[in-house]
């Protein structure tokens, strides 16, 4: 299945301009750890043919009737339902994501679908701009070629909150998708010019961090959608500043997950072990991976949440029965093995996991989902980003104090909170310094909420009527009378 696509190659102007000459990427299966494909990177060269072509294909999008754009979307949406269980296979030998844990064609059809019913929704205002003897009226128009860097951790995901909006609002695009997993986007592409999206409209050019500067450094690209780590955004802001392009940047977290002592624990603890250090191995931007609990239920709490994370199924992500599968590589698991070291070396202390499962699955990139309690508030494994199964727990006495500390962070992506006091939980989703709050339960996801950073986790929206707005800009037209 992946070597048909890396076969394939680079998605330029319709036509499948096989490997890319900027070098070679040996994919490896992360649930065993055999090579499985070689993925061709593009060059500076071809990003260049990419932008053209995008840029050639934007007058005829953009004046597409918005019923036919919409139209190719929602056409788009079913195929990529239809084909919902190869994808998610496909997802699995790409970056190891489990095929029962993340149902990666179906939610972005979900999104392809919800945006493909914003086309003829965008309108401008008029203004009153009384005794001047003018009509102001504004316009909403697309930017022109939107270069969209989608993550490894769901690349199929990233086309659906990227790819979608921004064709929706009638930009053309150019998705760089990352060596390490590049196979959800092109199978996503491949649907694309099933469903009948014109040639030029989607252009596909996998690559690593050169690929990724041709294209953000590009003269030619209007407006930036970048996924990735806070460090690298401000490489992507520094090039970007060149050209003064626009850029939307959805970058890491440290999400809290607060529980006070009145919680239901039966969901409080779910949220706890799964989010925290199960679901998609720990690589997720917005998982919870610093738990705040109440010092008088943190015993009861650390207990239920180290059994349910002990009886988390671990295993073949193909297997529908599992729940966590491997980590994307081989450096994911020695990067992640160090900072359980280097946690064990501040003196936190392991409740349960912090090793490679390497006994029972010999190849494949698996740590244990670990527990660490008793973190201290400024160590490392409390303020870094982890991407990988380990969650850290740390108590906590009063509902000021955990304001405090929660926000006592880079980051301000998500937060979670657990409790029946409604005038504390509105009281927290005000103060926490955040994007996105979830209260009593797991987030939805859902495509018409926006979601997105505060602080170091980036600015911009994904979802929702803020994420096609990311990708239009407001023109202002005075008419004299
Ligand atoms: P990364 O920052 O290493 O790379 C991100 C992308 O940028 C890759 O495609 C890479 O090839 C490209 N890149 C690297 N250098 C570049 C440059 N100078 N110019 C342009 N492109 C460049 O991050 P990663 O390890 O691929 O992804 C993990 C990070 O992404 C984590 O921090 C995670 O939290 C974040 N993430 C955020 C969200 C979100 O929606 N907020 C979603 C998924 C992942």
């Amino acid at each position: 299945m992946l070597e048909g696509l890396a076969g394939r190659g680079l998605l330029i102007d319709g036509d499948w301009a096989g490997p890319g000459r900027g070098g070679t990427y040996a994919h490896h299966d992360p649930a065993t750890g055999r090579h499985q494909a070689d993925v061709g990177l593009a060059s500076a060269r071809e990003v260049d043919d990419a932008v053209r072509a995008a840029r050639a294909a934007f007058p005829s999008w953009r004046r597409t009737p918005p019923h036919r754009r919409a139209a190719v979307l929602a056409r788009l949406a079913d195929l990529l339902d239809e084909h919902a269980a190869s994808s998610a296979a496909l997802n699995a030998l790409d970056n190891g994501t489990p095929v029962s844990a993340m149902p990666s064609g179906h939610y972005a059809a979900s999104w392809t679908r919800y945006y493909a019913g914003w086309v003829d929704k965008l309108d401008g205002e008029v203004l009153p701009v009384h005794d001047t003897g003018a009509l102001d009226y504004t316009r909403t128009e697309p930017y022109g070629v939107v270069a969209a860097i989608v993550p490894w951790n769901g690349p199929m995901m990233g086309m659906g909150q990227k790819v979608a909006p921004a064709l929706a609002a009638g930009n053309t695009v150019v998705v760089k998708p990352p060596e390490l997993a590049p196979f959800g986007a092109l199978r996503f592409a491949e649907l694309a010019l099933e469903a009948g999206l014109p040639a030029g409209v989607l252009n596909v050019v996998p690559g690593g961090a050169a690929t990724g500067q041709a294209l953000v450094g590009h003269p030619g690209v209007a407006k930036i959608s970048f996924t990735g780590g806070t460090a690298t955004a401000r490489e992507v802001m520094a090039i970007a500043a060149r050209h003064c392009t626009p850029l939307a940047l959805e970058l890491g977290g440290k999400s809290a997950n607060i529980v006070f002592a009145d919680a239901d624990l039966d969901t409080a603890v779910p949220v706890a072990a799964v989010l925290g250090a199960g679901l998609l191995s720990g690589q997720g931007c917005a998982l919870p991976t610093r738990l705040y609990v109440d010092e008088r239920v943190v015993d009861e709490v650390v207990a239920r949440v180290v059994a349910q994370v002990e009886s988390l199924p671990i295993g073949d992500p193909l297997d529908p029965s599992t729940l966590v599968g491997p980590l994307v590589n081989q450096a994911a698991c020695t990067r992640v093995l160090g900072v359980i070291e280097r946690a064990h070396a501040d003196g936190a202390r392991l409740a349960t996991g912090g090793r490679r499962l390497a006994d029972t699955l010999e190849e494949g990139y698996y740590v244990a989902p670990t527990v660490f309690c008793d973190v201290d508030q400024h160590s490392d494994l409390a303020t870094q980003e982890v991407f990988g199964p380990v969650l850290a727990v740390l108590p906590f006495a009063d509902e000021d104090e955990v304001v405090s500390r929660a926000n006592d962070s880079a980051f301000g992506l998500a937060a979670y909170l657990h409790t029946r006091d409604l005038s504390r939980a509105l009281r927290l989703v005000e103060a926490l310094e955040v994007g996105t709050v979830t209260v009593n339960g797991f987030p939805p996801m859902s495509p018409s909420a926006p979601f997105g950073g505060m602080k170091a986790s980036g600015f911009g929206r994904e979802g929702g009527r803020a994420g096609i707005e990311e990708f239009v800009q407001r023109k202002n037209v005075t008419l004299r009378y």
